[in-house]
């Protein structure tokens, strides 16, 4: 469970996943989610970094209140306390701040500096699982590598285990250990990052797959694009059977009407396709549906 970076990448629904990956998670950290949710010790153990640095930090608190405030409420430290202040400033150090900061409000800061607050913040209870919701998406490029940095480098001071959501696939790739898929609010593929990213077997997937631009323009001319039909359904009332059947170009009759299983198709690879076995059955182009851009269009 410590130092892994699960990445959850595809159809964005945030409430969903806390329903389904999140209760997983609390299994594997208590054994018991409802335990977790309603007694307050084990709340430390989960923490959080929001999306937006800009609108995560109050801007009338300074970056001491806003680091030392969970230390308060968990009775850990007492506010203005000397241990407080130390605990503060090591926080700031730990996250390649300045301990001099604290005194500083937000609006001081860079959009890299706000996010190195908001981790600091969620590092101060020192959890285990740490629940990343686009954490760099309103970075700078240049920004988003030094923030990506920092959390390597304190996983593997600290141990801790990250459940990153994210859309850049070129990032997820170079930072996951394993990448849960999720489309519609349902998970449909979860395996490590080599297979997922080598060998995809849910129809959803190859198609993210085949967004992600390669740096080399020959190969990146040569290259299909998958490009799905139509739009996303509304969660509010999805399809039946297969949430992705209405865009799936392999879709056959039975994924109308029956919910495939979120199954293990190889050890460690669980997929969510009716089609999906170890021969490539749900490979779009071994299927030679789509063949290029022009004929999904
Ligand atoms: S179950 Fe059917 S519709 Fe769903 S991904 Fe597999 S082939 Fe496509």
């Amino acid at each position: 469970m410590r130092r892994y970076f699960l990445v959850k990448v595809g159809q964005s629904l945030l409430l969903l996943l806390g329903v389904l990956v999140l209760v997983f998670f609390m299994l594997r950290l208590t054994g018991d989610p409802a335990r977790l949710m309603l007694s307050r010790s084990p709340r430390p153990k989960m923490q959080m970094i929001f999306q937006d640095p800009y609108a995560s930090l109050n801007p009338r608190h300074t970056v001491a209140k806003i680091v030392g405030e969970p230390l308060v409420i968990h009775r850990i430290h007492r506010r203005g306390s000397r241990e407080l202040k130390r605990r503060v400033e090591e926080l700031l150090e730990l996250v390649g701040l300045d301990a001099t900061y604290a005194r500083r409000f937000p609006h001081e800061f860079s959009g890299g500096q706000r996010q190195r607050i908001m981790i600091a913040r969620a590092l101060s209870l020192n959890p285990s699982f740490i629940v990343c919701d686009e954490p760099i998406s309103a970075l700078d490029v240049s920004i988003q590598a030094q923030v990506i940095n920092l959390m390597q480098d304190l996983q593997e001071q600290l141990g801790v285990a990250y459940l990153f959501i994210a859309h850049d696939l070129s990032m997820v790739k170079h930072i996951s250990h394993r990448i849960a898929v999720m489309y519609l609010g349902k998970l449909v593929e979860l395996t490590d990052r080599n297979r997922l990213f080598d060998d995809p077997l849910h129809p959803y997937t190859q198609s993210l797959n085949s967004a992600v631009p390669v740096p080399n323009p020959r190969l990146e001319a040569r290259r299909t694009r998958f490009i799905l039909k139509g739009e996303p359904p509304s969660p509010a009332n999805p399809p039946t059977g297969c949430v992705f059947h209405p865009r799936c170009p392999l879709a056959i009759d039975e994924c109308a009407r029956v919910v495939p299983d979120f199954r293990v198709v190889r050890p460690g690879h669980y997929v969510a396709c009716h089609l999906a076995d170890d021969k490539g059955t749900s490979k779009i182009c071994d299927a030679g549906v789509l063949a290029s851009e022009a004929e999904v269009q």
